[in-house]
């Protein structure tokens, strides 16, 4: 058994601490919202008022917050009030830059960290299922391995600092990219007359077959777990993939990869987001491209 604090106990984080307790470790957590400190509480979390009371005597700190600036802000807070040889361990999606920065800001501190993004979303989160995709030394995975293993079935060392998220944003622009595909294929479809569950059962057995097809089919009827059936709810949002999406540019400009199908993805998802689908599920998006005019 491990004491470990948890900052940031939101949609994905309350479950993840809560899967932690279910493990037997002697969990703290912190958040600024009081609403999920509470929640928290009722799944065994100690959940403390202020993040130097969470993380006091804790042999690991995750964090699990919106962006890298918030973070770099909470790992940069840690430096006063935690002793050396704390294992750090940050699960948020974020920029590789932050990311490598707030390797850097652990090793600073004596301590060893991991950057550990992960996929599978709200439902992986409860069911202790999601992947982690990690980024850090050979010695920081053999520390955290086994407490990455009480939150997922599948933990992977990708490499070095930076590399998890490295992984997470190389993935999700596939999976944005190969959305957008797979929906203008089924527009294509309906315009030549074909069914959608003709092509279903053709691409999902032939070459098109990728997961926006066979597990998120965009179109209801031929996936029926998929959120095309359910009103196009969530699922994995909107919001969410246009923030993976531009992360994956960002880091595309800075290392001077060419992506552009990457962008033209980010810039689909940004016009729908714009227009009010942010809350929606990603493949929602196959209402706008249907509406998108020929020239
Ligand atoms: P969320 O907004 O539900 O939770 C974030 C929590 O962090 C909030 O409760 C907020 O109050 C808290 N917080 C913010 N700043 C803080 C600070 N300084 N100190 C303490 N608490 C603070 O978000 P989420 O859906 O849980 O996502 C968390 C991360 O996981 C994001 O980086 C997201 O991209 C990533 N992610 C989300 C999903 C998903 O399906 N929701 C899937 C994979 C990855």
């Amino acid at each position: 058994m491990s004491r470990i604090a948890f900052v940031g106990l939101g949609n994905m984080g309350g479950p993840m601490a809560a899967n932690l307790v279910k493990a037997g470790h002697d969990v703290w957590g912190f958040d600024l919202s009081e609403a999920s400190r509470n929640a928290a509480r009722a799944h065994g979390v100690n959940a403390a008022s202020t993040l130097p009371q969470a993380v006091l005597n804790a042999d690991c700190i995750i964090t699990m917050l919106p962006k890298g600036q918030h973070v770099l802000a909470v790992w940069s807070d840690l430096a006063s009030v935690i002793p050396e040889g704390t294992l750090l361990i940050d699960c948020s999606t974020v920029d590789v830059e932050s990311a490598r920065k707030a390797h850097a800001l652990g090793s600073a501190m004596g301590c060893l960290s991991l950057d550990a993004p992960v996929s599978g979303g709200t439902t992986g989160a409860e069911a202790g299922t999601l992947t982690f995709m990690v980024g850090g030394s050979e010695s920081a995975f053999a520390s955290g391995k086994a407490i990455l293993e009480a939150m997922g079935r599948k933990i992977v060392h990708c490499g070095g600092d930076g590399a998890g998220q490295a992984a997470k944003i190389c993935n999700n622009m596939i999976l944005g990219i190969s959305m957008i595909g797979v929906c203008e294929a089924f527009g294509l479809a309906e315009k030549l007359g074909l069914s959608h569950q003709a092509l279903f059962d053709v691409a999902s057995t032939s070459s098109g077959q990728c997961w926006s097809l066979t597990t998120y089919c965009p179109v209801p009827g031929p996936v029926p777990t998929s959120p095309a059936n359910n009103d196009y709810r969530p699922g994995f949002a909107t919001a969410l993939m246009l923030k993976d999406l531009l992360l994956s540019q960002e880091a595309a400009q800075q290392s001077g990869a060419a992506t552009p199908l990457g962008a033209h993805a980010a810039d689909l998802y940004a016009q729908f987001e714009a227009a009010g689908h942010g809350g929606e599920d990603f493949s929602a998006i196959i209402r706008m491209l249907q509406e998108i005019p020929r020239e």
